[in-house]
């Protein structure tokens, strides 16, 4: 290692680098020393995520190794997990050539990104080698900021969370004391390590190209703030800013695929990769699947179910409007009315299902959390008589998200490890 090829250098290291120079040589993209370069950063982190940077050549990182065709030999053995996969296999499984497999798995091996998971027999010919990703040649931190509460991951290449912190926070305490606490969070969980970056996750409206924050419900003094840049600028790595739905739904669509996970998470897959990720914790969200990417809109504002007004006269949300869902929800919860709660997020999803023609259903977030059986069952309700109204046989499944409190954080980290393996982008 330390051949000046940035990935073995992004593997956990104990001593700190030094300030927001970290940069060069460290496998963290340049940039934090300056903010122009910053928004360089950030950019490759959020938006380069296509491979547009794959020529970088030597000293290049973990991120501009994503050229399209390493990203799906990368999946595979992700996939394949520890027991591996052969290039026979993997040529056969990309429909690339025997000869660009060998090309991809000789760099991936170069970056100690791949390593020999022994010899399987194969017929006829001499033993296959066989490849494995190796899962602690690269860490991602997820970040779950919530109105009240911090939750942070540090997560490997395969998702896996290895480190976990939380923290009260107040969301209301302004820019400098947030922005202040969360890095602090980040910091004392990498222990001066390199990271591939940091995703952030929180309560939107916000432009997740931008990772500018918009006007959050209860927390108007947001409105505006570039969040990314100045994370960025406090952390010297490249930072992802998005919605705490949409982070929450990518978890669960790229957990869809992991070995051995035919739990909740597999459902994803199996239904053919559309769902919504509903989250009621103290707000009201979506997250949209559809196709197996996340679905952001044009102007990353894709989501924002808690505002639909299903009731005219209904109280004032604290967007401004009355009878959102999000209140009308809020409100039944504070008062004990589970049921009743339940039932108009069940309205609110039978919406969604009516427009978007979805698989299923997925209700996370701390409310749900307290009260699971009851809104699946309620939610469940409405939309089988929904479904038993306009004549289809089986109504759209609900059930519980996996990832539990850690599910936001968790997908959160996803911002920067999905990109990697091909996975999560519509
Ligand atoms: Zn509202």
């Amino acid at each position: 290692m330390g051949s000046g090829v940035g990935v073995p250098e992004v593997r956990r290291q104990q001593g700190r680098e030094s300030g927001p120079g970290v940069a060069a040589g460290t496998g963290v993209p340049t940039g934090a020393s300056t903010s122009a370069g910053a928004g360089v950063a950030a950019g490759a982190a959020s938006s380069g995520l296509r491979g547009r940077h794959a020529e970088a050549g030597p000293g290049v990182n973990l991120l501009a190794l994503r050229s399209h065709n390493a990203a799906l030999v990368l999946d595979l053995l992700r996939t394949a997990g520890p027991s591996g996969i052969s290039r026979l296999e993997l040529a056969e499984r990309t429909g690339l050539t025997p000869q660009a497999v060998s090309k991809i798995t000789a760099r991936l091996r170069a970056d100690g990104l791949a390593a020999e998971a022994g010899r399987r027999a194969s017929t006829g010919g001499k033993p296959r080698t066989v490849l494995r990703l190796v899962p602690e040649a690269g860490h991602a931190v997820g970040l779950h900021l919530d109105r009240d509460e911090l939750t942070a991951v540090l997560c490997d290449l395969t998702g896996a969370v290895v480190d976990e912190r939380r923290a009260p926070l107040d969301l209301g305490a302004g820019a400098e004391a947030v922005v202040e606490g969360a890095a602090g969070e980040v910091e004392a969980l990498t222990a001066g390590s390199s990271v591939l970056g940091v995703g952030v996750a929180l309560p939107g409206p916000l432009d997740h190209v931008r990772g500018v924050l918009h006007r959050v419900t209860g927390f108007p003094e947001w409105d505006g703030f570039p969040l990314r840049d100045a994370l960025v600028g406090r952390l010297g790595t490249p930072v992802v800013v998005d919605k705490d739905t949409n982070a929450a739904a990518l978890g669960v669509a790229v957990r869809g695929g992991a070995p051995g996970d035919a739990g909740a998470g597999g459902v994803a897959e199996a239904v053919g990769g559309s769902f919504a990720y509903l989250h009621l914790g103290t707000g009201l969200g979506a997250g949209l699947v559809i196709g197996g990417g996340v679905h952001r809109g044009a102007r990353t504002g894709a989501g924002e179910f808690g505002h639909q007004v299903i009731q005219l006269d209904g109280p004032v949300c604290g967007c401004g409007n009355r009878g959102c869902v999000e209140v009308l929800c809020l409100e039944a919860v504070r008062r004990g009315a589970v049921d009743e709660a339940a039932r108009v997020l069940g309205a609110g999803a039978a919406n969604l299902v009516g427009l978007l023609d979805i698989d299923l259903v997925l209700l996370g977030g701390r409310t749900v959390a307290a009260h699971q059986e009851a809104f699946v069952r309620g939610v469940g309700a409405v939309l089988e008589e929904r479904a038993r109204r306009e004549g289809v046989d089986v109504a759209v499944p609900v059930r519980v998200a996996p990832g539990g409190a850690r599910g936001v954080a968790e997908g959160a980290a996803q911002l920067l490890l999905a990109p990697l393996f091909g996975r999560g982008e519509g």
